[in-house]
């Protein structure tokens, strides 16, 4: 085969013109051959199976029946004529409809004769109706050559309008393997072809479209299957060995006079085993002279913070500034408090930069800043502005990352000659499985144990018709002296609804506990930013017993004396924004409790996320239970989903695959780190032409 022929521009297949070029492109992102070679089918008709009009799902599945047709007719519309085919089996009727092609149609159709009719079943009021089914007569259809299984492509609305149906994307697939005589170039090395009993890349390709059968065909989904995943792996691992052995870090040899004071001196408390653990890898990378890239993983309430500020010592016994980032204002003052009061009488110079930070004390830190006066700079996003300028920035620590993206990343990261220490601290347990697709290229640290003497939070359902009680029991709490948070969801697409919930909610619980007796904060994302922080300080300081907000509060927020957590529509949460509030309380020593209300109607999905929520406080499993429920794309935000962009693979359901391919890409660059044996080169060429790799080329170099 030409090594170019996958290249070629689709418009050059037979049966495809520029107009069908275009919308192929515009649908379904098709512009070359390989594209359309990997657009594998969704599902397979398997035409085998049989169905009655009384099982008839309007499910969208093309499916088979036989059955007879009793009477024909033409129905007159405004719109214009259709011809309407009675039909029926031994279960119930239905319709046949034809909008066009009705002369010939009415001609050779035969009334009372058994058919079989194959198409896509639509349900109009109580009956169904096929439109222009493909009908055979059964005593042809048994007599003629049945193809095993039929694909059936990803479609849009608009494909169809113009005239490109399955059956057409079908044959353009069939063009496509007859051109290139169904041979394709082996893109593995025969070892692991050979180890892992695997079906040649042509036979897998010919059989995922058009699969001989269910056997080949999962042999085919296999193949395509793990060569994916292998290849993002590969992609991962090697960045990741590359940074190691070319990115040269800044190395922190020295653990000096500010670390070791604050370990015997300051300490607020023990440090727990993980946490101990944690930092010592951290110290391990911080102390070799490779660039540190390692996501610190912890529940809410783990003890990131101090992680966080430890590092930040080290940083400074050894003559280097540090910054970290959060994602809102709340939580950048939050950590700038925090960290001032873990700090105590030391000698460290820490400011905080926002977006209101004023213009003067933002002019006195940008030159505190670039003189190293500064050694902790604390902010939001306003820390990545190009005016920050570091005199020698050698730890970046961004905090709950998942709401910042790749690309601010490595804003960070330019901002030095030699690239900085990154810490990336997250609280949105990722699972396993999702960690290593997406992070494979991080070292991961995880606080896998929460501080001693921590109650887990009981967590309840109540319907809406129960507030009077939830309501006393809130009064209970706060006659013992605790407080309590109200959430209210607030979508973007339905702010001013969600708005008006809020206020609503509000006036009631005001009615419901009347000053001078109850003090009720509030908090939402209309409110300046000096108001929000005025209101915010006043519960901090258990001026306010009940704080009504947005997840406004969702992120960092801690309060250790409240114990209630009650969270209003509770079914409107994604379940990591509901663990993530749920973490609010329970930071005390007091026994807390998350209350969960919903109205009676609730989704299966709502049910399973709220169940989830009482049956368990274990972040990894909730994310696991999420991911199954949302697909990974909503996890991590549309921002990391190159990563997730796979063609065929589902890093859940396929997660033994990824496994696989994640141990075979490691023995691989063991033993071949720069893909230069002969035996590896269809692996080096399969690589070199996957257009991802240059820009990761690009971001290591
Ligand atoms: P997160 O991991 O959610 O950021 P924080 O760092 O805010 O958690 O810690 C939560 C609370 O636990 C804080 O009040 C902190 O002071 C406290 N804490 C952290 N580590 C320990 C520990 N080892 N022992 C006792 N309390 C701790
Ligand atoms: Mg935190």
């Amino acid at each position: 085969m030409n090594p170019n022929f996958l290249q070629t521009p689709i418009p050059y297949l037979k049966g495809v013109g520029p107009n069908r070029a275009e919308t192929l492109r515009t649908e379904l992102g098709i512009e070359t051959y390989r594209d359309l070679l990997q657009l594998f089918p969704n599902r397979y008709l398997d035409k085998t199976q049989y169905y009655k009009i009384a099982q008839l799902q309007p499910s969208g599945a093309d499916v088979q029946v036989v059955g007879k047709i009793v009477h024909v007719k033409m129905v007159e519309q405004k719109r214009g004529k259709r011809l309407v085919a009675r039909f029926v089996d031994e279960t119930g009727e239905m319709e046949l409809v034809w909008f066009r092609g009705h002369k010939w149609i009415r001609e050779n159709l035969k009334i009372n004769e058994p058919y079989v009719v194959f198409g896509r079943p639509a349900k109009y009021g109580s009956s169904f109706s096929i439109p222009h089914p493909e009908m055979e007569l059964l005593s042809e259809h048994q007599t003629g050559l049945k193809i095993a299984m039929q694909p059936i492509y990803p479609s849009t609305e608009k494909l169809t309008a113009k005239g490109i149906t399955n059956r057409v994307v079908s044959k353009m697939v069939q063009q496509l393997l007859l051109d290139s005589k169904g041979n394709f170039p082996e893109s593995l090395s025969s070892s692991i072809i050979n180890e892992l009993k695997l079906i040649s890349k042509s036979d897998a390709l010919l059989n995922i479209h058009f699969p001989k059968s269910q056997e080949l065909l999962a042999k085919a989904q296999f193949r395509l299957k793990f060569e994916e995943l292998f290849f993002v792996q590969l992609q991962l691992i090697s960045k990741k060995l590359i940074r190691k052995q070319k990115v040269r870090g800044l190395p922190f040899k020295e653990v000096g006079t500010h670390f070791n004071d604050f370990f015997s001196h300051h300490l607020p408390f023990e440090l727990t085993q993980a946490q101990k653990k944690v930092i010592k890898e951290i110290r391990n990378d911080l102390g070799s002279n490779a660039q540190m890239n390692r996501l610190l993983q912890g529940d809410v309430g783990s003890g990131k913070t101090i992680v966080a500020l430890m590092c930040m010592l080290l940083a400074i016994d050894n003559g280097y500034q540090s910054c970290l980032m959060a994602p809102t204002e709340i939580l950048a003052n939050q950590h700038f408090n925090g960290l001032r009061e873990l700090l105590g009488p030391m000698d460290v110079e820490i400011s905080l930069l926002t977006g209101s930070t004023k213009k003067s004390e933002r002019n006195r830190i940008h030159e505190n800043l670039e003189s190293g006066q500064l050694h902790i700079l604390v902010g939001t996003h306003a820390v990545l502005e190009d005016k920050v300028q570091f005199h020698n920035l050698g730890l970046a620590i961004i905090d709950e990352q998942h709401r910042f993206g790749v690309a601010q990343r490595s804003k960070l990261w330019h901002k030095n000659e030699i690239p900085p220490h990154i810490l990336v601290m997250t609280a949105t347990p990722i699972p396993r499985t999702l960690a290593m697709s997406l992070y494979g290229d991080l070292d991961v640290s995880v606080i896998d144990e929460l501080p001693p003497g921590r109650k887990p939070v009981k967590t309840v359902h109540r319907f809406d018709a129960n507030r009077l009680k939830v309501f006393q029991f809130v009064r209970d709490e706060i006659k013992k002296g605790r407080q309590v948070y109200v959430v209210y969801p607030l979508i973007k697409e339905s702010e001013a609804l969600d708005y008006k919930d809020l206020m609503d909610g509000y006036e009631s619980i005001a009615r419901d506990f009347p000053l001078p007796e109850y003090q009720i904060s509030i908090v939402h994302g209309k409110m300046k930013p000096a108001d929000k922080d005025y209101e915010m300080d006043r519960f901090v300081r258990g001026e306010t017993q009940i704080m009504v907000a947005t997840t406004v509060i969702e992120v960092g927020v801690n309060v250790p004396n409240a114990s209630v957590m009650i969270i209003e529509s509770a079914e409107r949460f994604g379940l990591s924004q509901l663990h993530q509030l749920r973490g609010r309380v329970g930071r005390g020593a007091e026994q807390s409790f998350c209350i969960l209300m919903t109205g009676h109607k609730l989704s299966e999905d709502s049910k399973t996320r709220l169940q989830t929520m009482v049956r368990t406080n274990d972040g990894f499993e909730i994310a696991e239970v999420d991911l199954k429920l949302r697909g990974p794309g909503d996890i991590m935000g549309t921002q990391q989903s190159g990563l997730l962009n796979l063609k065929i693979a589902d890093i859940v359901k396929d997660n033994q695959v990824l496994h696989t391919a994640r141990y075979h890409a490691i023995q691989l660059l063991k033993g071949d780190p720069k893909l230069e044996k002969p035996e590896n080169l269809a692996i080096r060429n399969a690589y070199a032409s996957l257009s991802s790799v240059k820009e990761i080329w690009g971001y290591i170099s």
